[in-house]
Parts: C-alpha cells; sequence; structure tokens
C-alpha cells in the first residue's frame, strides 16, 4: 500500500516525481506529498489526490535534482493535511516518506517524548524519523548508519526514503517486508514502489532485499544489509512497455483491464501450452515436479480475488489430480498453528507478489519445510522471490484496484498446473486431457464473444444502479465466481453483495428475497444444472428478480429469469474464466452509473503490504 517514488540526478526533479505518483496512485490515495532538496528542504503535501496537491501548490516548486515523493494509505492518524507524507524529523533537517507500519512506535513515542521530541502528527512514521534524528545526535554518525540502526530497533514492515539537509547528495532507502525498486540511469537514479514510474526512464533495475539500506548518489549506488555488510547490486533489464501501464483510450484501467482479457488470457498461455502438439509446459516448474506428482496435499494461501481463483483450483484440482486441497485464507492462516510437514506442497498467490499476509504465510510454510510455489503477475517482487518456484501469469501490469484481468490469468495458470500434474500422475484418460487442452486455447476468442454483450450488461446495470443489496448465487465451480462477482460489485459500486453457493441460499439469505432484491445467478450448463434451475425458481417465487449468466442456447432459464446473459459453452473447469466477464462488466458499469471512481474506491489499496 502507498507509493513511492524518488529521484537524484540532473534532471527537474518535482515533474518526475508527480509523475511518479500518479502512476502509483493505485497504491493509495488518501494523500499525497512531495519533498525537495536545494539549500533548503521543502515539503509540500495535501489530503485527496496527486492532482490535489498539485492544484495546492502556489507559483512554483523549488527548484532541484533531488527529491521524493509519497500517496498515503493511511493506517495510524486520519487521512488529512498534517498525518499526509513526507514528514519532517523535530528538527526539520531530515524528511522521511514510509509504506508500512511501525508496530512499536508507541514505545518509541514515548521514550523520545521523554527526551523532549514533539510531534505533529498521528503517524508512526513521523516517529521513525524522529527516532533516526536522535540515532544520528546520540552516535555522531551518518544518515545511512542512523537510518541502519534505527531500523535494527524498529518492529514492523516498511520501505522507507530519506534525506537530509546535512548532507544533499544522497537519498537513503531501505526496506523489509515492503516493496522498493531502484532504476538505474546514467548519473541518476529512481526509486519506486513498482517500476510503473520508472520505465520511461531505464530499463534497469535493482530490487532491494528485505533489510538491505540502499544510498543512492549521482555517482553510484551502495547497498549494505542491516549488519552494515556491502551486497553487490543485481540490475535487473525491465520487458515492460509504457503503453501497458496507460489508459489507451478508456474511460477507466478498470475497463481496459475487462477489455484486455482475451490478450491476456493468451499471453498467459503463449508458449506453455500448444493443443495440437499436446504442449504444456510451465517452464518456471521444474525441479520440483516430483513434488507435485507426489503430493499428499496441497495448500493454497492467498487474499481477496486470488483466494477466489484458489478455490477454483481446489476444485479442478480435487477433480483432475485426486488430491485432496487446502485453500487458506492467507491472514489466519499465519496466525495459527496449521499442520505443514516436510515437503508438502504450499502455492500462494497474489497479484502484487506483495501482499503481507501471503508472504507472512510463505514463510511459515517455510520454516516448517514446505515446498513454495509462487503464482504472482508482477515480475520480480517479494512473493516470487520468496518461492522455490512457480509460475508468472504474464497478464501485463493491472492498474484499477479491483482485479480483473489478474483473476482469469490465475485461473488460467492454475487450470494448466492441474493438467499438467493430472496427465504427470496418470488421474486423467489421454483423451480427455488432449480435448482439454484443445478446449483451453479456445478461451481467448470465448471470452471475446462474452466481451461483445457488454452493451446489454450496460442496459442491465442502468436497470439496478440504485439497489442497495445484490445476491449473488452459483454452485459448484461457480461458487467461487459468485463470490468473486459480489466481491466486484462491494469494492467499486459501496454496494452490499453476498456471493453464496445456491444451495445454501435455504440456510438463511432467501430470508433477504422480495421484490427488490436482485440476484444474479450463474448457472450455465454443468452438472449441477438442474438443481441451481430448481434454485431460480425458489427466487422468483419469493419475486426475486434474477439477472441470470446462461450457456449459449439455454432455452430453460431465459423463461424464468428476468434477465440473461449469454456465455459460450466450454468445459466445466474452464467456465469461471468466461462466466465471470459479465460480473465484471455488471459491476464497472454500476459503479460508473453511481458515479463512483472506478479505479480508485475509497478505502482500498491495490497492493496490500500490510497486514
Ligand atoms: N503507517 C504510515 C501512515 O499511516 C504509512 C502508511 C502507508 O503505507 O501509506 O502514515
Amino acid at each position: 500500500m502507498c507509493g513511492i517514488v524518488g529521484y537524484i540526478g540532473h534532471r527537474d526533479a518535482f515533474p518526475i516525481l508527480i509523475k511518479g505518483l500518479k502512476r502509483l496512485e493505485y497504491r493509495g490515495y488518501d494523500s499525497a506529498g512531495v519533498a525537495l532538496l536545494n539549500g533548503s528542504l521543502e515539503i509540500y503535501k495535501k489530503q485527496g489526490k496527486v492532482s490535489a496537491l498539485e492544484e495546492s501548490i502556489e507559483g512554483s516548486p523549488l527548484k532541484t535534482t533531488v527529491g521524493m515523493g509519497h500517496t498515503r494509505w493511511a493506517t495510524h492518524g486520519e487521512p488529512n493535511d498534517t498525518n499526509a507524507h513526507p514528514h519532517y524529523s523535530h528538527s526539520t533537517d531530515y524528511a522521511i516518506i514510509h509504506n508500512g507500519i511501525i508496530e512499536n512506535y508507541g514505545s518509541l513515542k514515548k521514550e523520545l517524548g521523554k527526551k523532549g521530541y514533539k510531534f505533529r502528527s498521528d503517524t508512526d512514521t513521523e516517529v521513525l524519523i524522529t527516532f533516526i534524528e536522535d540515532i544520528i545526535n546520540e552516535y555522531d554518525c551518518s544518515l545511512e548508519e542512523g537510518v541502519r540502526i534505527a531500523l535494527s530497533k524498529v518492529v514492523g514492515a516498511y520501505a522507507i526514503v530519506v534525506m537530509s539537509t546535512k548532507d544533499e547528495t544522497k537519498l537513503v532507502a531501505a526496506r523489509k517486508g515492503s516493496p522498493l525498486v531502484i532504476g538505474v540511469g546514467q548519473g541518476e537514479y529512481f526509486l519506486a514502489s513498482d517500476a510503473t514510474p520508472i520505465i520511461e526512464y531505464t530499463n534497469e533495475v535493482v530490487y532491494l532485499n528485505d533489510e538491505e539500506v540502499a544510498v543512492l548518489t549521482r555517482e553510484g549506488l551502495e547497498i549494505k544489509d542491516f549488519e552494515a555488510l556491502s551486497q553487490t547490486p543485481y540490475i535487473h533489464t525491465l520487458d515492460l512497455a509504457l503503453e501497458s501501464i496507460e489508459k489507451s483510450g478508456y474511460e477507466h484501467f478498470m475497463l481496459k483491464e475487462i477489455f484486455e482479457q482475451p490478450n491476456s488470457i493468451a499471453d498467459c498461455m503463449r508458449g506453455r501450452l500448444k493443443a495440437a502438439d499436446g504442449h504444456l509446459v510451465l517452464g518456471g516448474i521444474r525441479d520440483y515436479t516430483n513434488a507435485l506428482i507426489n503430493a499428499e496435499k496441497i495448500i493454497f494461501v492467498a487474499c481477496g480475488t486470488s483466494w477466489h481463483s484458489c478455490l477454483v483450483a481446489e476444485y479442478i484440482i480435487e477433480e483432475l489430480c485426486r488430491i485432496p486441497v487446502e485453500v487458506e485464507y492467507a491472514s489466519e492462516f499465519r496466525y495459527r498453528n496449521p499442520i505443514i510437514n516436510e515437503g508438502d506442497i504450499v502455492f500462494a498467490v497474489s497479484q502484487s507478489g506483495e501482499t503481507a499476509d501471503t508472504l507472512a504465510a510463505m514463510e511459515l510454510a517455510k520454516s516448517k519445510g514446505a515446498i513454495l510455489f509462487g503464482i504472482v503477475n508482477v515480475v520480480g517482487s517479494s512473493i516470487a522471490r520468496t518461492s522455490h518456484e512457480g509460475a508468472y501469469l504474464h497478464a501485463g501490469p493491472e492498474i484499477g484496484v479491483a482485479s480483473t484481468k489478474a483473476f482469469t490469468a490465475q485461473l488460467v495458470v492454475l487450470t494448466m498446473i492441474a493438467l499438467k500434474m493430472s496427465h504427470l500422475r496418470g488421474t486423467i484418460a489421454e483423451r480427455r486431457y488432449h480435448e482439454m487442452l484443445v478446449d483451453l486455447e479456445r478461451i481467448p476468442d470465448k471470452v471475446a464473444t462474452v466481451l461483445k454483450q457488454a452493451k446489454k450488461v450496460e442496459e442491465i446495470a442502468y436497470i439496478f444502479k440504485e439497489a442497495h443489496n445484490f445476491l449473488y448465487l452459483g454452485r459448484g465451480l461457480n461458487f467461487p465466481v459468485a463470490l468473486e462477482g459480489a466481491l466486484k460489485l462491494k469494492e467499486i459500486s459501496y454496494i452490499h453483495a453476498e456471493g453464496y453457493p445456491a444451495a445454501e441460499m435455504k440456510h438463511g439469505p432467501i430470508a433477504l428475497i422480495d421484490e427488490n432484491m436482485p440476484v444474479v445467478v450463474i448457472a450455465t450448463r454443468d452438472k449441477s444444472y438442474d438443481k441451481i434451475v430448481s434454485n431460480i425458481q425458489e427466487v422468483k417465487a419469493r419475486k426475486g428478480k434474477v439477472i441470470a449468466v446462461v450457456t449459449e442456447g439455454d432455452a430453460l432459464i431465459p423463461k424464468m429469469a428476468d434477465y440473461i446473459i449469454e456465455v459460450p459453452d466450454t468445459k466445466d473447469a474452464f467456465m469461471p474464466m468466461v462466466s465471470v466477464i459479465p460480473l465484471q462488466l455488471l459491476s464497472y458499469y454500476i459503479a460508473v452509473m453511481r458515479g463512483c471512481n472506478v479505479d480508485q474506491p475509497r478505502n482500498l489499496a491495490k497492493s496490500v503490504t500490510v497486514e
């Protein structure tokens, strides 16, 4: 959560920082601020979006070639101008931007208070920069030494950048548990929470590791660990096009990403699947193939939308591979004492690859000897680096806060893994395997067919845009789709929505149904078709309004439902990749019609790097 940018070099820093903050705004948008250093250390900050910050700056900001900026996702202290980052230290000689939480900030604040330090904000961040200042004063040490010593006494997860009037030639950055990427240019360096603010200047990046402190000057980059041992920076070359992080004519990133799905799904399969030759290879899963073949149990850890894709994977792996699967919320898993044995398989699934709870769950599983597979979209992210092996989604950058194309790419990758495992384990008949590969390859076209109905979905959205509640029902593989549809609607339109297994409706939610309740039923033709037809009748008997997602050519449900959206037929296992598309569109159009900020819904942030 929160976006961090920094620059030191020869260009005007302010425009670079503002542009970078706009690219990172999906990570947090409670407030924005920049600090500029040139003779004096000037901070400009404002509650709200980056555009509010720009408007609030009167005259021209300090001209300089070194600075840093922040978009906040508040954890400690309400979102207002004072709590916005950057924060000065007590003396105002130092400034900090921070992503994450300093857990022991309360006791540090008390101690610093006793020494006479005063605080302007309610944040944990201001306590940290004051603590760093106190250490520098006490040890009479450099900025980087002060940062290193302070961080060795701090509990929590963070990425920070600090600067000081005492030494204007450097930016000091450090991380533990929150991402930080350094862009390497010619006589200039960039810092950011992810690569999106950097790629228009350089494609050479260094991912800072946990418990490392980096010093960036115009002359070079120095990295030390928390023990003060020098580390050699490893430079990665990024393969990321600028167009992929721009809206390309769409009104919102979310709409662009929904419409990108035929391509993103094809990209996800590219080089991995060729049905005609029976070719299915996931390059990132090689050395641990035997562990997958012999697995006795598989555990998935994830949060949010990724957790829903894991539920789909549970159905598919159990069906095809006959291996028991557990799907866990990472935030719950990490705080109980889960039973994990040496060699157990744990899959961690996350779009950003930075989800704090998922990372912590992985660390726990690793400490118990599990083999970790990471399924992430962001190349080089923390989860990718913590895993033994894994597979990237290759869906391209996802910027809309509500996940769409990453969800379908997760389904594709997890399905490919399930198919591969079942083939290797011999639990799938050869003919069925080949038929499935052929059908999987057709998914991008089927998704494109669904997208052609966007207008129809928009009309349905118009009818229900004022609803206060929605119920989403599905059975089998379409139950996680119901959960995902409800989550999308909640996230971006703020309408209360619940996803339920259709049969469970009778154990509670049916009491909510009356003529005002829209009920979205994912009722594609699969083995529970007859059952879901009965569920639709139960809803209609109570005057609920049924919006049904059905298989093309269905003659029965259109007679009962109030509105229908058709999707092409496919194998049951692949239906979620197709049936979720109308639900993404429905939530998008409803949210736009209600005037909601679709790409930056209130209280949410794209990458949840705090627990
Ligand atoms: N804990 C800090 C605050 O509340 C940083 C939050 C963030 O990651 O944006 O200001």
